[in-house]
């Protein structure tokens, strides 16, 4: 398991990122960049490496799913 990202972590706070969406459409479950099992809460994104982040999260580098 990876240790979850911080809200805090400068590179988070960079990117906006946050564990809950403020948008209902755009999360980071729906995100192209995120990685691992569909349906786990923590999952690994491309953008974070060695970290998790919230399947209900959000970060300005979000880009549809294709
Ligand atoms: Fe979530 Fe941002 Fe990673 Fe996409 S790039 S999965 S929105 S943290």
């Amino acid at each position: 398991e990876l240790p979850q990202l911080s809200e805090d972590d400068p590179q988070a706070k960079a990117l906006q990122y946050v564990h809950e969406s403020p948008d209902a459409e755009k999360n980071c479950a729906n995100c192209a960049l995120i990685q691992g099992e569909d349906g786990k809460e923590w999952r690994p994104c491309a953008i974070f490496p060695g970290k998790a982040v919230n399947a209900k999260g959000w970060c300005s580098a979000w880009a549809k799913k294709p």
